[in-house]
């Protein structure tokens, strides 16, 4: 890969600063490829790019019917080259290939679908209690938006922000993780086949530190899209309130899954293992808490240390694999920090907690499943964040102290719960305080349905109708056909 590969105005060039980082496949350690380095000038110089074809370019005057058309394409070519997207996401983030396939069906259909509502964001009339008058509410692209990503779910997450921004005539710099930018990289490739006007798509790679910092305190950013950590969302909310810029955030989570004693144990079972060990449990809403009616505990956890301890680890490029590595060397350490930690407040280790033995396994960032039971509330391992495969789970009495304890988190992203109880299922979906509730599934969001935390998950909502809103001004335009002088000042 040359070094050319920050997209500004149209333009592929290097950083300013001829930087160049390494990017790492985490499965082997090896150097996948070398990319630009950008800093805080080269997100100086994409800002200006988006702000002047924001200010002055066709996009935000183009019909929403023609800019959805182009939002589409970018889908459909999306599609076209599903392969090669799902095998750079793969080597970038070490999930497995099939999981890679699945991300790239979701994010064409993300282009898709925002495509399609491009042209369907209609206004309103508002009846004016006022005679002789005309009141529209108009809704505008927002402006110029920063769009911060985060190394999970690199492109869909992109995807996310990109799909909506474009659809409702925005323009816009995305900043991917420093680690993870191989398939916003392609994807942008792919958009600069489609005629979208210089100015409207900017790619800056770089450190969060200067080129997401900048993005977040520029006076001429309209709009901070950010998904990542809890603590850098802080800093994101620090940096954009001198100019009181719009935000959203979507943050961590620490989501329970909660399995009461009528459910269909086997099913919840399997949904168990699916949220807590897709992409080595490095998604936002993991299902991490596993929490068990005490009559089924010991039956229940007996079954998941029996079918974790089958979990294929390996290279996401074999079909046998079912988990792939961590990320990188630090966030593995981080993990093994939170495991030792777990240990130290009187968690039960049952299985796991450590790297895996096998030879051809040693230069990757693998970790083993994980389960720690007799766990409390109070515990670290419980109530934060640890973005790997760690379940742990408590037992709980009854339905009312399952709800409290489950609701006793400051995250608010998503939670699921098991029963056959039509009663109990109205009652404790009301109840849990979290932006996603499933009930009788988990880990499941679909491009129609708002995504979003409560709490300090997170601020707003991404996917849906809601998330193309995110990316439009209101306007309220009053009109009266029959003027009259007031008098009040009538001298
Ligand atoms: P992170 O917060 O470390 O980094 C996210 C992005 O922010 C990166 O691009 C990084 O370079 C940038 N950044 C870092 N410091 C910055 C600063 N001071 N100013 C501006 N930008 C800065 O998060 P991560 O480790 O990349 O991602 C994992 C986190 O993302 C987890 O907490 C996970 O729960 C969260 N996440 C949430 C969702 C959701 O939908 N709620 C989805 C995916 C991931």
């Amino acid at each position: 890969m040359v070094s050319n590969t920050l997209y500004i105005n149209g333009q592929w060039v290097a950083a300013l600063g001829g930087a160049t980082r390494a990017v790492i496949d985490p499965a082997t350690g090896e150097v996948i490829a070398e990319v630009a380095e950008g800093d805080r000038s080269d997100a100086r110089r994409a800002i200006r790019a988006a702000r002047e074809a924001f200010d002055n370019g066709p996009w935000p005057r183009t019909s929403p019917t023609e800019r959805g058309r182009l939002v589409s394409e970018l889908g459909r070519l999306i599609s076209q080259h599903r392969e090669e997207l799902a095998r750079l996401e793969s080597l970038d983030t070490g999930k497995t290939m099939e999981e890679s396939r699945w991300d790239m069906d979701d994010i064409a259909g993300i282009f898709t679908y925002y495509g399609g509502l491009a042209d369907k964001m209609d206004g309103e009339v508002i009846n004016a209690p006022l005679p002789d008058a005309t009141s529209m509410v108009m809704r505008e692209p927002i402006g110029v938006c920063g769009q911060i990503l985060p190394w999970n779910y690199p492109l869909l997450q992109a995807s996310w922000k990109m799909a909506p921004a474009l659809a409702a005539g925005c323009t816009l710099v995305m900043k991917p993780s420093e680690i993870t930018p191989m398939t916003t990289i392609k994807v942008t490739e792919l958009a600069t086949q489609l005629g979208f006007p210089p100015g409207v798509i900017n790619l800056v790679l770089g450190p969060g530190h200067n080129v997401g910092a900048e993005l977040a305190e520029s006076l001429e950013v309209d709009l901070i899209s950010f998904t990542g950590g809890i603590k850098t969302g802080k800093q994101i909310i620090r940096a954009a309130s001198d100019n009181v810029k719009k935000i959203t955030l979507e943050l961590g989570g620490k989501n329970p899954h909660i399995i009461f004693a009528d459910a269909d144990q086997e099913t919840a079972l399997d949904a168990v293992l699916n949220g807590a060990f897709f992409h080595a449990g490095q998604i936002c809403s993991a299902g991490a808490r596993v929490m068990v009616a005490a009559s089924i505990h010991d039956t229940f956890v007996n079954a998941l240390q029996q079918r974790m301890a089958t979990i294929r680890i390996g290279n996401g490029f074999s079909p046998e694999t079912r988990m792939g590595p961590l990320i990188s060397e630090t966030h593995r350490t981080k993990v093994e920090q939170y495991v030792e930690i777990a240990q130290a407040e009187g968690a039960t280790l049952l299985l796991g907690g450590k790297r895996p033995d096998e030879p051809e396994l040693q230069q990757g960032f693998y970790y083993l499943p994980t389960l720690f039971t007799g766990c409390r509330d109070d515990m670290r391992i419980v109530q934060e964040e640890v973005f790997g495969p760690v379940v742990t789970v408590e037992s709980f009495a009854s339905e009312e102290e399952v709800v409290r304890r489950a609701n006793s988190t400051i995250y608010g992203l998503s939670a699921g719960f098991w029963t056959r109880d039509q009663a109990r299922i109205k009652r404790v979906s009301a109840a849990l305080r979290f932006g996603t509730v499933w009930v009788n599934d988990f880990n499941i969001y679909f491009t129609q349905a708002p995504w979003g935390g409560y709490k300090q998950s997170g601020l707003g909502r991404e996917l849906g109708r809601i998330g193309l809103e995110e990316y439009m001004e209101v306007k309220h335009i009053y009109q009266n056909h029959n003027p009259r002088p007031l008098h009040w000042f009538a001298g």
